[in-house]
């Protein structure tokens, strides 16, 4: 049988997962792992996390199994993927160090989605050097498993083609040809590539505060649903509406099917139908978001009920962590050490060391 190939993903554990990481990969993942094709790694990245958070670890401390709950309840399994924590992965320390030779300060420093972070974050002179190199560790984390597919949200495409030309400069350089590179897996559907917030920010993002949680509980996501920014223009209700850019239209896109208008919203057979209605104006915002409040509730109310049950043993959830990261670290550190052969870097295990050696 032919080998699988590498799945690899991951999650700064930041804070709770959201319906932007529901979108934009974790879906993805769980589709993946149900084909049985692809061997999964899902890494939950608290170094990266470290980079903009060197001071508040304890953040990071509570998120880990935040995260790991989040990952079970959208229906990752332990039998059918390889959960572990990037921290306690040597290879992921060593990598980074070779790799770092490879790349110029000029190449991080035209990274768009590190330009975008930068600003966001308000660094500017403050820019922790870890920061700016992440880049680098995501190509260690990648290239450390073989991973050759990486299920991810469109803001990291930058981060793979980092990746692929580390790898290409490595193999070059060191005559091997032992890294794999990676492509990125984009979600099905365009507006997933990068779901907006419920503030119609062009990002859902943990640190934006404009997020949709995974576990939020029916009241506080119908609350969110129903406070969310729409069309400014459209005021009363016979106003000719605008659907681009609307957050409610795009979480539509993003979410709902013709089966949903069926049970829901009868009154359109799918959502060209109900776009028409509201540009032409004639249908009032409250009516699209109970709407889509139906939708989403049917979404989430099977994953908050998996993670409520998860979340009864926190002991069990740890070991599943602690048991991939085991086997994480084991195939790991194949890959650095051919790594080390192929820099030449193995004096004490290559019988060829001494013997080339003259005085
Ligand atoms: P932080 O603000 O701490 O960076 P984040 O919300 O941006 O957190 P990450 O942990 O950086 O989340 O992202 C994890 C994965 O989820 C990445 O693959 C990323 O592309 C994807 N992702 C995050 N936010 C979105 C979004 N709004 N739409 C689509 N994909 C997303
Ligand atoms: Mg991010």
């Amino acid at each position: 049988m032919a080998e699988k190939k590498i799945i690899l993903t991951g999650d700064r554990p930041t804070g709770a997962l959201h319906l932007g990481h529901y979108v934009g990969s974790l879906k993805k993942r769980v589709e993946l792992q149900n084909t049985g094709l692809y061997d999964q790694f899902v890494m939950i990245a608290d170094l990266q996390a470290l980079t903009d958070n060197a001071d508040n670890p304890e953040k990071i401390r509570q998120n880990i199994l935040e995260v790991m709950l989040d990952y079970l309840a959208v229906g990752l399994t332990p039998d059918k993927t390889t959960f572990l924590v990037q921290s306690h992965i040597p290879a992921l320390y060593e990598l980074p160090m070779y790799y770092s030779n490879l790349v110029t300060m000029s190449r991080l420093e035209r990274n768009p989605t590190i330009k975008n972070e930068i600003k966001m974050r308000g660094f500017e002179r403050n820019l922790p050097v870890g920061f700016m190199t992440y880049p680098i560790s995501q190509a260690a984390d990648i290239t450390a498993f073989k991973a050759e597919l990486v299920p991810v949200g469109e803001d990291q495409l930058p981060m793979l083609e980092q990746a692929r030309e580390i790898v290409s400069s490595f193999n070059r350089i060191y005559k091997c040809d032992i890294l794999k590179e990676p492509k990125a897996v984009l979600p099905d559907n365009e507006t997933c590539n990068r779901l907006v917030g419920t503030d119609g920010n062009t990002k859902m993002s943990k640190s934006l505060g404009n997020c949709i949680y995974l576990k939020d509980d029916e009241k506080t996501l119908k609350q969110k649903i129903m406070s969310m920014y729409t069309d400014p223009t459209h005021i009363n209700v016979n106003d000719p509406g605008h659907t681009e850019n609307n957050p409610v239209f795009i979480y539509l896109e993003a979410f709902c099917n013709n089966q949903h208008f069926e049970k829901y919203f009868p009154d359109y057979k799918n959502l060209d139908e109900m776009k028409e209605h509201y540009e032409r104006g004639g249908l009032g915002d409250m009516k699209c978001k109970k709407f889509l409040n139906s939708v989403m509730q049917e979404l989430l109310a099977p994953i908050r009920t998996r993670r409520e049950e998860f979340a009864k043993d926190k002991g069990e959830l740890l070991n599943i962590l602690k048991k991939g990261t085991q086997r994480a670290i084991e195939i790991s550190n194949q890959t650095v050490s051919q790594v080390r052969n192929a820099i030449g870097i193995n004096y004490f295990n290559d019988e060829s060391f001494k013997e080339k050696f003259v005085l």
